[in-house]
């Protein structure tokens, strides 16, 4: 029997719409360093939308599902494109502004952006890049910036016969309508991309992953269930996760769905600012990756600053140390334990404990990745072909399947989606490359990444646990645990680790520190103290530089 339901698409129109009426006067609140922040309210910046969409289109000459890239900060800009993009129908491409620039030229090329929105304070990044960007067509500079290597670059795709168009934002918008239906917003099939991201590319070619408007839609319904965010619009969220970091981990689009206002840190992410800014505005809510609260930690030990109205934080992105989570617990700040990929959009599970324990009893499970929503499905495969069982004990790599996961890559041959065999299972789930195990209740803790996983004589040692267990010590500030090859063992961990300012813990204290919590034979004997652990453009720690830095003879090691 066929259903009787109404058959309506779900788009990030749908969204654009919703939030500029509804909850019209929630707001974008974007720093600026000054002594004001910008302020815009929902029914602005979707006015400011349609008035993109409308310039896109009509100025620009943008059609179908062209790529437009975004190269910006967090802020209200960056806002406006993410609804303005889709709801035309072309696609949102956001880049990462920290890759190397080798690697945006292949990614932007790869995705055939005909239009670039860059910040004026990035255009020393894009400009030198523009003569190696043939499809770019279009340069649209918001904000302030010195123009002298556009200008330059702008010459040079001219003398060589490929001109590109540079447009400030505010002139290509100004004048145009603000009102929704002044726009026509197409007819849009959900499943068609709204959006694009590429993985970061540890190894192999950056991967394109297309979000298509049902994903989208789907998974901000997911990040705004109380299982998950779950803000309202008396909330405020500080979103520190870069919009280009998988969407900022879906915030804008779901924020719009349920009229919370976002707090949009532009370029001021050190942790001078952040405080400040939390401090002034009072957000409830705040998401970013581990780095960025262990850089705010350190800042308001020597600082205070009254972080309370900040109940709530979700962090993810690489393992959040059980050290960190007590330190905030203290400050009256819950972290709470969020895992995902840019494959699954990301939002993957979190940690919130089980009903009616107490605070004691909760902790264990605070401490894991998190639970498994309804629309992500779940499977560890073992070492010999077949599924683990839930039971908290059997490890493997975990495999999930959901609506807002990847089935595919874009762009393999003649623009096909591809599947490389090690990412996706012939069943058609996502390989997340991740190792770990899910308890019966269906809370996952990871151990490690597949290609980050030790193996010391048959037996597995998990760096994630090493590296959790060293930053509780008080003298450590950061800890990155490698394998590297022992003749003995196969492999053996090597702890780097990152002191405090003033520590004096010796390689012979934090080995008997670990031994106390930790099977003696996962204890390293090879230890580096560094200056700082490497990171990745998302920052997590770089451990692929880290083994190179080993095997090139850069890191004092001291075994014992
Ligand atoms: P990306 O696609 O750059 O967001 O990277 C996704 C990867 O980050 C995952 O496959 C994990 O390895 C790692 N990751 C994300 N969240 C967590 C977490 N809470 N704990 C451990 N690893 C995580």
């Amino acid at each position: 029997m066929l259903s009787t339901m109404q058959d309506v698409p779900l788009t990030v129109t749908r969204i654009l719409h919703h939030g500029m009426t509804i909850h019209g006067t929630s707001q974008v609140i974007t720093w600026t360093g000054g002594s004001e922040p910008q302020r815009r309210s929902f029914a602005e910046v979707g006015g400011r939308a349609t008035q993109l969409a409308g310039a896109l289109r009509d100025a620009l000459g943008v059609t179908g599902d062209e790529r437009v890239a975004t190269l910006l900060w967090n802020n209200s800009e960056h806002v406006e494109a993410y609804f303005a993009i889709p709801a035309m129908g072309a696609v949102l491409h956001t880049l990462n502004l920290r890759l190397p620039p080798e690697q945006l030229v292949w990614i932007v090329n790869h995705a055939a952006d005909r239009v670039v929105i860059v910040n004026g304070s990035l255009l020393p990044l894009l400009a030198p890049l523009l003569p190696h960007l043939p499809t770019v067509e279009h340069v649209v500079v918001a904000g302030p910036g010195d123009r002298t290597a556009l200008d330059e670059a702008v010459a040079a795709r001219t003398a060589a016969g490929v001109p590109v168009q540079v447009h400030a934002y505010e002139e290509l918008i100004a004048g145009r309508p603000t009102a929704f239906d002044a726009f026509d917003w197409p007819e849009l099939d959900e499943r068609s991309a709204a959006a694009m991201c590429y993985t970061s590319g540890t190894t192999g070619d950056p991967k394109g992953v297309a979000f298509s408007h049902r994903s989208i839609y789907l998974h901000s319904m997911q990040v705004n269930m109380a299982e998950s965010m779950g803000l309202t619009d008396q909330d405020t969220t500080l979103i520190v996760v870069p919009q280009f970091h998988v969407n900022a981990w879906g915030l804008p689009h779901a924020t719009f769905m349920t009229g919370v206002s976002m707090l949009m840190p532009d370029r001021f992410l050190q942790p001078g600012p952040l405080a400040e800014m939390i401090e002034r505005e009072r957000p409830t809510h705040a998401a970013a990756v581990p780095t960025i609260w262990q850089g705010l930690l350190a800042e308001i030990a020597d600082r205070p600053r009254d972080l309370t109205s900040m109940a709530r934080v979700t962090i993810g992105g690489s393992a959040c140390p059980p050290a960190l989570m007590e330190a905030y617990d203290k400050l009256g700040v819950r972290l709470c334990q969020a895992w995902g990929m840019t494959e699954t959009s990301p939002l993957g599970t979190m940690s919130h404990p089980p009903a009616g324990l107490t605070a004691e009893e909760a902790w264990p499970y605070r401490v894991t990745q998190g639970r498994f929503p309804a629309g992500v499905e779940a499977r560890v495969a073992g070492p010999d072909g077949g599924f683990q069982p839930w039971d908290g004990e059997s490890a493997g790599e975990l495999e999930v399947r959901g609506p807002w996961v990847a089935g595919a890559y874009y762009g393999g041959a003649g623009d096909e989606p591809f599947r490389p065999a090690d990412k996706f299972s012939e069943d058609g789930w996502l390989r997340t490359g991740d190792v770990g195990v899910i308890s019966p209740d269906g809370y996952l803790t990871l151990t490690d990444r597949a290609k980050d996983v030790i193996k010391s004589g048959g037996e597995w040692i998990s760096s994630v646990e090493l590296e959790n267990a060293l930053m509780a010590h008080p003298d450590v500030a950061e800890a990155a645990v490698v394998a590297v090859p022992d003749e003995r063992w196969g492999e053996r961990p090597l702890a780097t680790v990152v002191l405090r300012e003033g520590a004096s813990a010796g390689y012979a204290e934090l080995k008997e520190f670990l031994a106390g919590k930790i099977a003696k034979w996962q204890v390293p004997e090879r230890w580096s103290v560094v200056a700082a652990v490497p990171k990745t453009s998302v920052g997590k720690f770089d451990k692929k530089v880290i083994r190179k830095q080993y095997a090139d003879g850069e890191l004092d090691v001291t075994r014992l």
